[in-house]
């Protein structure tokens, strides 16, 4: 048997209706719980399939983690970075707002001084 035939999923029997059966995840075939390899909560119809799906997944996962990580990270940067300057903005409108105020106060005070 050369790899590539080992690659191909084998052809277990597929059971009856109303027997019990698992789903290759690979090709989807049908095929009885014991006549399927399970790996990491999936079923396959041969081994050599299994091997290559924890292989892609790892490829797979390696790929997003690489491109995710980074990216996730400036997001939060970014995120942070913004709230943070919102705050900053609304303490410094807020502060401005108070200083008219009380100023506003103050020039009312100093009307009625001199108006009485
Ligand atoms: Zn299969």
């Amino acid at each position: 048997m050369s790899l590539n035939q080992q690659q191909e999923c084998t052809k277990p029997p597929i059971p009856e209706d109303g027997e019990e059966f698992v789903k290759c995840t690979m090709c989807s075939r049908k095929m009885p719980p014991d006549r399927a390899f399970a790996k990491d909560g999936n079923h396959f119809c041969c081994v050599a399939i299994a091997a290559t799906h924890a292989q892609s997944n790892a490829s797979v996962q390696a790929h997003y983690g690489k491109k995710k990580g980074p990216l996730g990270a400036i997001i939060k940067t970014i995120v942070i970075l913004a709230i943070l300057a919102s705050i900053g903005y609304a303490a410094y409108h807020f502060r401005d707002k108070i200083k008219a105020g009380a100023d506003a106060a103050k020039e009312k005070v100093e009307e009625n001084k001199t108006a009485q």
